[in-house]
């Protein structure tokens, strides 16, 4: 089993000037400026031209899983989102069942986090089945282990406006979001 311990050598940090950053069990120990951390048994990362950022979070993705999986499944998006730099990940409701209740939502949490590499954070349908008559059970996805708190529609527009207050109203409770796909379907 190699070291807990990293040295990433040269990282500029948030653009700054060049670094040596120390990491020990997944955890930043040390920034040290020109250069000169020590790494007995570590393992060195050569970072001379690179940019170190925290993790980068995308609010909108589409993992696919379940449903879709010839497609997408969470345990690839997260390879991908992992590769590029995130370390969170949202992922939208428009899968196969939707995700609008907590088992779905359950399932979509519990396979990212077996796939361990970013947190994969299910957003929940407003509305069941994405259909836009009734609400999907926010509650119940909130109180899941997967404790969601960002609801979207995402792909159709909640556009009946008393079920959006509604559901604005609802998420307040336990201070969630309604991400909007603002689209007037009358017009589009
Ligand atoms: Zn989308």
């Amino acid at each position: 089993m190699s070291s807990t311990t990293y040295v990433i050598r040269h990282a500029q940090v948030l653009g700054g000037e060049p670094a040596d950053l120390v990491l020990r069990d997944g955890v930043i120990a040390e920034v040290t400026a020109g250069g000169a951390a020590s790494a007995d048994g570590a393992t060195e990362i050569d970072a001379t031209g690179l940019v170190a950022l925290p993790g980068l979070v995308d609010l909108h993705t589409h993992l696919r899983e379940p449903g879709r999986e010839d497609a997408e499944t969470v345990e690839s998006g997260s390879r991908a989102a992992a590769a590029g730099g995130f370390t969170a990940v949202f992922a939208m409701a428009n899968t196969d069942p939707v995700a609008d209740t907590a088992g779905t939502v359950e399932q979509v949490w519990r396979l990212g986090h077996e796939a361990g590499l970013v947190d994969v954070q299910p957003v929940g349908a407003v509305t069941l089945g994405l259909g836009g008559q009734q609400l999907a059970e926010l509650g119940a996805m909130a109180t899941s282990a997967a404790q969601v708190r960002v609801f979207s529609d995402d792909g159709k527009c909640v556009h009946d406006a008393v079920i959006m207050r509604r559901a604005l109203e609802y998420v307040k409770a336990f201070d969630g979001v309604v991400a909007q796909h603002a689209q007037e379907p009358r017009l589009t």
